[in-house]
């Protein structure tokens, strides 16, 4: 392209994006991307970004928004207590779990994203293995998507923990198990759904994906009588 060409298309004043609101439009279009295959329904599921270096906090969707028309403006930004940290985003409200945001964010400091979903196959999956407390994943070579994973060789345990409503409860049955078991991509809210999160944002869309495959593999398998998952 020529110079020329380019002081031609060249705006005469143009808005500098951050690179916070370009975060922000990325994942808009993962949620999007996420509620087109159906696995945020009826309002439901949340997600989240961390703050630039140098702040401390999340950027959290606005509680209770229609996910097939989410857009970039509909974030606020909390702290790692759940409160809204701007005076004029006061009237806000964040997701109802922010606080589970906040858990997985101060247990995992590369974690970046964190993407909540409430896909069929994941909330009839967390209802059979609620007693279970989890359910193992192995032989799979897609396991191979979740970050660090090198073989299908693996058996990855995913933590299953019973609803609550108070998110402070949930939060310290959770943390325990976040802390302690290593390595941890994710875990299941019973009758619910699913959280997981990444270190970039393509890294987490991708372990919702992985962790979406594998539930309806083994919910085919289950029905096919298979021993593993009967
Ligand atoms: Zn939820």
């Amino acid at each position: 392209m020529s110079s020329s060409f380019s002081s031609v298309s060249k705006p005469a004043s143009s808005t500098p994006v951050s690179p916070q609101a370009q975060h922000l439009e990325s994942l808009t279009d993962v949620i999007h991307f996420l509620h087109a295959r159906g696995w945020t329904p009826a309002t439901s599921s949340n997600f989240s970004c961390r703050l630039p270096e140098g702040q401390t906090g999340f950027s959290i969707s606005v509680s209770g928004l229609d996910k097939g028309t989410f857009s970039a403006e509909d974030f606020l930004e909390v702290d790692f207590a759940g409160q809204v940290i701007c005076p004029e985003q006061a009237h806000l409200r964040p997701s109802a779990e922010t606080l589970l945001h906040a858990l997985v964010y101060q247990q995992f400091p590369a974690a970046q994203v964190v993407l909540h979903t409430h896909s069929v196959n994941g909330t009839v999956l967390s209802k059979l293995y609620e007693a279970s407390q989890g359910l193992l994943l192995k032989d799979f070579e897609v396991l191979k998507g979740l970050e660090g994973i090198r073989t299908h060789q693996t058996e990855l345990w995913l933590p299953i923990f019973g609803n609550h409503q108070d998110m402070t409860v949930l939060a310290a049955q959770i943390e325990p198990v976040l802390r302690e078991q290593k390595p941890v991509y994710g875990f299941l809210l019973a009758g619910h759904g699913l959280y997981t999160w990444g270190d970039t944002l393509a890294q987490a869309k991708r372990h919702v994906e992985v962790f979406e495959f594998l539930f309806e593999c083994v919910l085919k398998l289950r029905s096919h009588g298979y021993s593993d998952y009967s």
